[in-house]
């Protein structure tokens, strides 16, 4: 496996970052999760436009050009000789002295990570899967906006342990004012009346390319979406959940705290959106 650090591919086992990287001490950095189908990149200029936008908020200049990124990714995945590759761009802010002062760091280290695919278990695409609600809170917006996407994840890992402690495969952050914000690692849609809603960037989620890719086929297929706030109330009181993610794709929720969602398997609409996903994955690849 090769991985391409600063410039160069190296070998998996070369692939080493110093421990006063300050992406190590401090989670100072951003990232992106990026994966192909046969061999196409999805939605690569988005991934890295989000890339460049959560570099820009955290004031760190990224090395390369947009362009150049791109070929970076293209030629990881080609150097790995890899079909459905998950793809995981690292940017940190280098190597400094211990303390926070950025200005300590030279140049922003860029990682770029290929290797093969993990999914959830393709069982629970059919069933659907259970989630609970947990008590870690989202961050607030106004401090550091979960818009970034930052090597600064403790509260996505908080939720994810809290997920492992209940025995389900993902859980639900709700943010400081008890709305429904989203997954460790996932956006949440819920579907009532054939209405579909997902929480809106400001209510703390992250503004998923998988959420957008849903947003923009069920425009598509004439659904109405609303971007709008709510509760567990309205989760429990769904017709549908689903859960959105490059890494999870689509996948139906149909236990939530307990609480069977209409009559516990995926709902026709969830499967509705899924095939129009996929049918429309390969449109949007760089190959
Ligand atoms: N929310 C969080 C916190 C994430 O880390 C991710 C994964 O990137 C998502 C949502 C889903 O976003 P995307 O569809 O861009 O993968």
């Amino acid at each position: 496996q090769w991985i391409f650090m600063n410039g160069e591919f190296v070998r998996k086992h070369e692939a080493k970052v110093s421990v006063y990287d300050h992406g190590f001490l401090y989670g100072d950095g951003v990232f992106e999760g990026i994966r192909t189908y046969d061999n196409n990149v999805y939605k690569l200029k988005e991934h890295l436009i989000r890339l460049f936008e959560s570099a820009r908020s955290i004031m760190m200049e990224i090395p390369y050009s947009l362009d150049e990124m791109t070929e970076i990714v293209v030629d990881t995945v080609r150097k790995n000789d890899l079909e459905n590759a998950y793809i995981r761009v690292v940017v940190s802010r280098g190597v400094g002295n211990l303390g926070l002062d950025p200005r300590s760091c030279g140049t922003p280290q860029v990682i770029v990570i290929a290797e093969e695919l993990a999914l959830f278990p393709k069982e629970l695409y059919k069933t659907g899967i259970e989630i609970v609600s947990v008590a870690t809170r989202r961050n607030r917006p106004d401090v550091l906006s979960p818009k970034v996407k930052s090597l600064n994840y403790l509260n996505n890992i908080l939720v994810k342990i809290e997920a492992n402690l209940a025995g389900v495969p993902e859980a639900l952050m709700l943010n400081d004012e008890g709305y429904v914000a989203e997954g460790s690692g996932d956006n949440i849609f819920i579907v009532k009346n054939g209405v579909l809603y997902t929480p809106p960037g400001y209510v703390g989620a992250l503004e998923g390319i998988t959420r957008q890719a849903i947003i923009d086929i069920a425009d598509d297929l004439m659904y109405t979406v609303k971007e709008q706030p709510f509760t567990r109330h309205d989760v429990y009181t769904a017709d549908e959940v689903f859960l959105t993610g490059t890494a999870a794709e689509v996948i139906a929720v149909v236990k939530v705290d307990g609480r069977v969602i209409s009559d516990g398997k995926p709902g026709q609409e969830t499967i509705r959106l899924t095939e129009a996903f996929r049918e429309k994955i390969l449109q949007d690849g760089t190959p």
